[in-house]
């Protein structure tokens, strides 16, 4: 194959305790998916219907990585999140087969231009620009699901600059993970590639530059970055 311009890098993730890299095809995150930040962000809680917003894969920045700050906010707000990593796919997934399409679980920063999120919610636009920015998804290395389980006793927290920011437990998800995955089945068909956040729980805040954060999904992933 010849191209008439230089072709785009495959975006990849490293997998802990393997020389192997998770290629990344798409990008969904699920909206107020715990009920104490969608309090938080003046929303409420549809337990029926997920909301989705996607990033572009090349969005997706590594662990150890400096984030640029991004052009047009003045108000970058960081949201933790879960990542489910998917080896399949499909469409129409019923939830009880979901958890065979998983490949394994990292922790990442839904990265938010929290200004234009609140003048595009008002003014009825979509969000791509307050969410799909250039640098948008720090993403720790992936940790396979043969290799460790997540429960709703595990715990997803953020310290920025050693102070606790964010925390809660996976239990506290509206919508659990094979929940997510068949909702997202029903509106797009998911490959092998995928990445899902899973919604970040309260406590949502601005980041400067200079921040250190320490993002971990305990005692499965871990997320260290800057922001300069
Ligand atoms: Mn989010």
């Amino acid at each position: 194959m010849k191209y008439a311009v230089a072709a785009p890098a495959q975006p990849s993730l490293p997998i802990l305790g393997s020389e192997q890299r998770f290629p990344i095809r798409r990008v969904f995150c699920i909206g107020r998916n715990y009920a104490e930040h969608a309090r938080e962000m003046g929303a409420g809680v549809d337990k029926g219907t997920p909301m989705f917003f996607c990033k572009p894969a090349d969005a997706v920045v590594g662990d150890g990585d400096d984030v640029p700050y991004p052009s047009a906010t003045g108000d970058l707000h960081h949201e933790v999140e879960m990542v489910v990593a998917l080896k399949a796919g499909g469409r129409d997934i019923p939830a009880e087969q979901a958890a065979n399409l998983v490949f394994g679980y990292g922790v990442g920063l839904d990265l938010t231009r929290r200004d234009l999120q609140a003048q595009a919610k008002a003014k009825g636009h979509p969000w791509d620009v307050a969410k799909a920015f250039d640098h948008s998804a720090p993403v720790s290395a992936l940790r396979a699901a043969t290799e460790v389980s997540v429960d709703a006793d595990t715990v997803l927290r953020l310290h920025v600059n050693g102070d606790l920011r964010q925390q809660a437990s996976l239990g506290e998800m509206v919508h659990g993970v094979p929940q997510i995955i068949a909702a997202l089945s029903r509106l797009f068909e998911l490959k092998a590639g995928d990445l899902v956040f899973t919604g970040t729980p309260a406590g949502v805040a601005a980041l400067q530059r200079g921040d250190r954060f320490h993002a971990e999904l305990v005692g499965v992933a871990e997320l260290n970055g800057r922001i300069v």
